[in-house]
């Protein structure tokens, strides 16, 4: 990390409680000669503010600190340094903070710091709005309990088949992740079972309480004991997240970190477009940056269909996300947006809240949102971990009192802009870095990212370099190959063999 980024957090609000490391104060140090001033004002503060941003200055287990260290987590993100000294202590905790901020890890280290591993009974549960989070939530505890080789994480959720799910639950499970919906089920049928239950998280709730899930939720918790550690966990703070922290928790210590996004950050501007020429306007801004990744905001499903299938035909890599997706379709789609072989994602707010999609060089406003912190939410995807962003935004004259209300909320004055036309030459395509190939073959079988790696590396004359994300599911997987590599790539997997077994494999379309 660099000694800009270090400077930029602690004068955002939200490190403003936190010390500096011997490590941070190092590097800032070293560029003392210009910045003076700064330094001393650091220390300072340092001096002035007890708590610390490491890990270790929490009360953990060593080897989950090395794992967590192995992870890459030098420090604690703010939310974590708030919350976690709570949670250890076994009190309720009510948290907020913005989407990418590490809620995740707050309470995945929590409940895994109270863990019995010895029995076999679930001790945490995780109740999430959607699968997607749910995989990603499950995935992060993963990635945390691996300083223990018999910690068993499940994923309870709907869209997949009930049956192997009763299988995996009566191998013994410690920590179940699920969405409401299919945990009502598997606790009526009595095939989950919470009476040893210790930790309950309820994770996105303000997204919980936006799909109607209260109900829901109301009765996953009935089947829990009363004496039960209590987290909450939500991007934003209101009156019916309050009560349900009333109604749920038992003394709760609230965490939050307010929302900041600093300027250097996100660069946004606004466009002024009209109804008819709204398309072409988004096809100039994505023609003319030429981003790797962007996510483009549109208010309804409809539009987003209309958006894809336009960027689609104008030899742009795209694909549209939206609530009514097949369950694997929605994975396959993030697979590739994330592993840069689609570089287009057209999304609504609900599709797209909530998701670790990290590392957008840009996010686009098909339409700008009705509400002004739903417009700080989408660009926050952004310009994130100290990288810029750009935040583009399409308004057409009806739409501009929604400009207002941002300008007001931001306590900023908009950017505008021009766009020129946009002619589309069919001759270009707008071509992703990467390419996705599809292999018939995962988790079930034992494989590892290692094994297909070795495989492409091993025999096949391809190099690491040229080789992208490795995603494993349960019976697939998906590989990122350098666009001008796949046909090598392919030729090799098709010829060679992942761990002593022959694959079937395809570039996925
Ligand atoms: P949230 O739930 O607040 O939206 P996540 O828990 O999904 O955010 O975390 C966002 C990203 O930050 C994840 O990719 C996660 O691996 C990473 N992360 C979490 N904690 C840390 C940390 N202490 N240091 C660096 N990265 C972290
Ligand atoms: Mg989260």
């Amino acid at each position: 990390m660099t000694y800009s980024y270090y400077v930029r957090q602690m004068f955002a609000n939200e490190v403003n409680t936190h010390k500096p490391t011997n490590h941070q104060l190092s590097v800032i140090i070293n560029h003392c000669n210009a910045n003076t001033a700064l330094a001393f004002l650091l220390i300072l503060k340092s001096l002035l503010m007890p708590s610390s941003v490491e890990f270790s200055a929490l009360p953990l287990k060593s080897a989950l600190l090395e794992n967590i260290e192995s992870l890459g987590y030098a420090f604690m993100t703010p939310i974590q340094a708030e919350s976690l000294p709570h949670i250890l202590e076994g009190k309720d905790v009510i948290a907020q903070a913005k989407t990418g901020s590490g809620k995740t890890a707050a309470f995945g280290v929590g409940l895994l710091s109270r863990l019995d591993v010895s029995s076999f009974r679930v001790q945490a549960l995780v109740v999430c709005p959607t699968r997607e989070l749910a995989d990603q939530v499950c995935k992060e505890i993963r990635r945390l309990a691996r300083f223990t080789q018999n910690i068993k994480v499940l994923s309870l959720c709907g869209g997949v088949p009930f049956g192997p799910q009763l299988g995996s639950l009566e191998h013994g499970v410690h920590i179940v992740v699920g969405t409401p919906g299919r945990l009502q089920e598997h606790l009526r049928k009595r095939s989950l079972r919470l009476s040893n239950l210790k930790v309950l998280v309820l994770d996105e709730a303000d997204r919980m309480l936006d799909m109607g899930f209260e109900e829901a939720v109301k009765d996953v918790i009935s089947y829990a004991p009363t004496h039960r550690q209590t987290l909450l966990f939500s991007a934003t703070y209101s009156d019916p997240i309050r009560a349900m922290s009333q109604a749920f928790q038992f003394k709760p210590i609230t965490v939050s970190i307010e929302h900041s996004h600093h300027d250097s950050d996100i660069e946004q501007r606004f466009y002024n477009t009209t109804k008819g020429h709204r398309l072409n306007a988004l096809g100039y801004l994505l023609a003319y940056h030429r981003p790797e990744s962007t996510v483009v905001f549109c208010n309804t499903k409809r539009d987003c269909h209309d958006v894809a299938k336009a960027l689609e035909n104008s030899g742009f890599s795209v694909q549209a996300l939206h609530g009514d997706l097949e369950q694997k379709y929605r994975d396959q789609i993030l697979v590739k947006f994330a592993n840069k072989s689609c570089s287009v994602l057209v999304a609504t707010d609900v599709a797209a809240r909530g998701l670790d999609i990290n590392d957008l060089q840009a996010v686009i406003n098909y339409e700008l949102p009705w509400d002004a912190e739903i417009y700080v939410h989408r660009i926050g995807r952004t310009g994130r971990a100290g990288k810029n962003g750009l935040a583009l935004s399409l308004c057409i004259e009806a739409e501009l009192p929604r400009v207002k209300a941002i300008e007001d909320y931001q306590n900023t004055t908009a950017v505008w802009d021009e766009v020129a036309p946009f002619q589309l030459n069919y001759e270009e395509r707008f071509q992703p870095p990467m390419v996705t190939l599809w292999l018939d073959d995962g988790r079930k079988n034992k494989i590892r990212a290692g094994d297909i790696l070795g495989a492409l590396t091993g025999a096949g004359g391809i190099t690491g370099s040229e080789v992208g994300k490795i995603d494993i599911f349960d019976n697939h997987a998906y590989v990122a190959i350098a666009r001008d590599s796949v046909d090598k790539a392919l030729t090799c997997l098709k010829n060679g063999k992942v761990k002593g077994r022959s694959v079937m494999v395809r570039k996925s379309l």
